[in-house]
């Protein structure tokens, strides 16, 4: 299939590119490079900057590229995802994450393109009864990173429904981890997820990292998340992509790996490798106490399950860093 992948050369796009033409695909990326780096894109993807709330731009790749041969399906990864900045700075993530989203669709309306695949979030549960989250679980974001995903995740329903699309919406966990060749993983300046922060913290780079929160409800007090390698969620992408296509369908799905590890198992974990400098700090503003994926119909419906679990994840993180010093 021919497949334009906008915010391919971004920490989960740039993997799914790899995924994408290891399974034979053509792939097309359109990146702003806000975030994204040319490097990180596949030598055998197109690459064109372009961003996702230009009409015109979009609008005149997606015509070049077309008369060599029509899109089969949109991806998109070109969202603003820090928790903590949205709640500081809503309007970029409004502008970015909604108006961007709609700009993308009336595109794929011009041009009659029918299936997207679209990266949304777990933090459109907010703060579920139990923190375990099904595809039917309560969608109640608890700040403006997840409310933003939740309205883009409607306006899609709309939009199939008004101009015969498919689409499957993928409701990531906490993604971590870099691709086995090394080449790609999370390189940006700033860096706030935990992984990346914590492995940092244990090489040196950062002297000191702060545990925000000890004192939730949950097994030792500090939040628990779904941790999900980078790579099981890229090639769930294959699959979705093949699913909606092929069918004809729509889906929402959660990708997780149905199994949560709080902030100091995390710490742990990278402890097995290198001593990490931490210290306990107040609660970060926005943060559910505990938030885990049912993973059943990603196995149901695509017949995806993670392949890495959270050693890998950290394994790989940790080569990566070393390699990179960053
Ligand atoms: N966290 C932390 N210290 C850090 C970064 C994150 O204690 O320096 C915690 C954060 O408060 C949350 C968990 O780690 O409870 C996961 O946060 P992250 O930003 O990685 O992902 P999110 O779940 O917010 O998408």
């Amino acid at each position: 299939m021919k497949v334009c992948v906008v915010g391919g050369a971004g920490y989960i796009g740039s993997h799914t590119v790899y995924e994408l033409i290891d399974a034979g695909h053509e792939v097309v990326v359109v990146d702003n490079l806000s975030t994204g780096l040319k490097d990180a894109v596949h030598k055998d993807a197109s690459f064109y900057e372009g961003d996702i709330t230009d009409f015109a731009s979009l609008d005149k790749i997606i015509t070049d590229e077309s008369r060599k041969k029509p899109f089969d399906v949109v991806m998109h990864f070109a969202a603003k995802i820090v928790v903590p900045e949205s709640v500081k700075n809503p309007s970029l993530y409004y502008y970015n994450n909604v108006e961007g989203v709609r700009t993308l669709l009336d595109v794929m309306v011009k041009h009659g393109i029918k299936n997207i695949i679209f990266s949304s979030t777990a933090a459109v549960y907010g703060e579920g009864k139990d923190g375990i989250c099904t595809e039917e679980s309560e969608t109640k974001p608890i700040n403006p990173y997840g409310e933003t995903k939740l309205v883009s995740e409607k306006m899609i329903g709309w939009f199939a429904q008004a101009y015969g699309m498919n689409y499957c919406i993928f409701r990531y966990f906490n993604v971590a981890g870099a691709h086995k060749s090394l080449e790609i993983g999370l390189l940006r300046d700033h860096l706030t997820h935990i992984v990346p922060v914590t492995i940092q913290t244990a090489l040196g780079i950062r002297e000191k990292m702060t545990v925000f929160g000890s004192d939730y409800d949950t097994y030792d007090g500090t939040c628990v998340r779904d941790y999900i390698h980078v790579s099981d969620i890229a090639y769930a992408h294959v699959l979705g992509m093949k699913h909606i296509a092929l069918n004809n369908i729509s889906e929402i799905i959660n990708l997780g790996s149905n199994q949560g590890f709080s902030v100091k198992d995390i710490i742990s974990e990278v402890e097995k490798h290198h001593p990490v400098n931490h210290e306990y700090g107040a609660r970060r503003e926005g943060d559910p106490a505990k938030l885990i994926a049912s993973n059943k119909r990603a196995k149901e419906i695509l017949g995806w399950t993670p392949k890495r679990d959270l050693s890998d994840i950290i394994l790989s993180d940790l080569e990566f860093r070393k390699r990179h010093k960053k």
